[in-house]
């Protein structure tokens, strides 16, 4: 799950991080409040989980309160990228000396943990450790071992944080590794960590984290109330809240065909079939829903699948994809049909079976002969049976 830039905030403060003040606000009027409380400059920054913002424009800083609520106004419809910004942060805006970039994540391919750290953070950080890999400083620390102090301190020295900083800059390292593992995190990014103060007077020098990136490790959410503090925002859709509740992984696509299948790769190439036959049908029909009933689906999993995809006022057909392997065809066949009778459905279903008692599930659905329900050996005819009876169903 990727944390909004004010809500990773939260979780660096917790950890003694020295941050800007910060309001998260989601007006314009709002924002022009929280700038005048927070004196200007202040900085208006577009809240979306994707990075490269201020490229995009929405990152801006306002010397006034009119300037703030117009920067906002222009910011908050923004989309950056296919991600929709959700609110602005106003924060106080620092005089930067210097710009680096810290960051801690899960290395997948080493199986264990990554330090990096550059003195060339900022917007250009990739371009720039493209061009000059060697800037780019990187630790490793083993899964099961810790990151101390004279690690931090080494790792600060050896990127080039002036001599000055180091001690700083070793402080923060090992509390972001904190705040990394507390927090069952795979990324805990700080760029620009910054260099602030007035170039004039060495005291008033130190370092800031002017953005914050953090994704916390989905399969944890159960150590931490399911990051309940993060994901109450009031925004939310209401079947995939629904789909939730229920315990079953499902993502709304807003199109015609439902889609319900076992394993993400499988649901995945399923949704792909379905776009491709409505496109090359002419028609444009799309997939509703991700549905993935995961391993040994029950009875009643397939009819808290059903009910939750027949529930979407846009499905019109639904296409059932399932490779028995743990699962077997035949139960799930069963749940279908107890499904379709509890929900007294009439909408058109396309099933197709494959693997462990894949005939005798078939066998089950063609001895129900329920008009509504037909049978296909193979995902593409299947999924192109769907997309022709969504459009046939939408006629009706
Ligand atoms: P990103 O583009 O999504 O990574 O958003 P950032 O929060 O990193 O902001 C982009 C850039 O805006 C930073 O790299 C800074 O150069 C600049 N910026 C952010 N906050 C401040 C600030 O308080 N003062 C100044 N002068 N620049 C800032
Ligand atoms: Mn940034």
């Amino acid at each position: 799950m990727d944390l909004y830039e004010y809500q990773a905030r939260e979780l660096l403060a917790e950890q003694g991080i020295a941050l800007p003040r910060g309001e998260y606000v989601t007006t314009a009027d709002e924002a022009a409040d929280a700038a005048a409380r927070i004196g200007f400059p202040c900085v208006i920054k577009g809240q979306a989980t994707i990075g490269h913002r201020g490229q995009a424009g929405a990152v801006k800083v306002a010397h006034n309160e009119g300037e703030a609520r117009d920067l906002a106004r222009r910011i908050l419809p923004m989309s950056i990228h296919g991600h929709d910004v959700n609110g602005v942060l106003v924060a106080e805006a620092k005089n930067i000396l210097h710009e680096y970039y810290v960051s801690i994540s899960v290395d997948r391919s080493s199986r264990d943990f990554d330090v990096l750290a550059t003195a060339n953070g900022g917007t250009e950080v990739e371009e720039v450790a493209r061009r000059n890999p060697e800037s780019v400083k990187r630790l490793h620390i083993e899964a099961l071992d810790d990151f101390d102090e004279s690690a931090a301190r080494s790792m600060a020295a050896s990127i080039g944080f002036y001599h000055a900083d180091i001690d700083q800059a070793a402080d923060i390292l090992l509390r972001m590794w904190r705040c990394f593992t507390e927090n069952d995190a795979t990324l805990v990014e700080i760029n620009p960590l910054a260099k602030i103060g007035d170039p004039d007077d060495e005291s008033s020098k130190s370092l800031c984290a002017l953005d914050a990136k953090i994704s916390l490790d989905g399969n944890a959410a159960f150590r931490h109330d399911g990051w309940s503090r993060f994901t109450d925002t009031g925004r939310h859709d209401p079947f995939e809240e629904r789909a939730k509740a229920l315990g079953l992984h499902y993502v709304h696509l807003h199109g015609q065909v439902g889609v319900i299948g076992n394993g993400a790769g499988l649901v995945m190439s399923s949704l792909d079939a379905v776009s491709g036959a409505g496109e090359s049908q002419g028609t444009g029909v799309k997939p509703a829903n991700f549905l993935d009933i995961g391993g040994g689906a029950s009875a009643s999993v397939m009819r808290d699948s059903l009910s939750i995809v027949l529930s979407d006022p846009q499905v019109r057909s639904v296409l059932i994809n399932v490779y028995g392997g743990i699962t077997s065809c035949r139960v799930v066949a069963e749940g279908i049909l107890s499904a379709v009778d509890a929900l007294d459905s009439h909408m058109p279903i396309i099933v197709r079976f494959d693997g462990n008692e894949a005939s005798e599930g078939l066998a089950i659905l063609d001895r129900a002969s329920n008009p509504c329900i037909s049978v296909c050996p193979t995902m593409e005819k299947a999924a192109a049976m769907a997309a022709e009876a969504a459009v046939e169903e939408d006629r009706k």
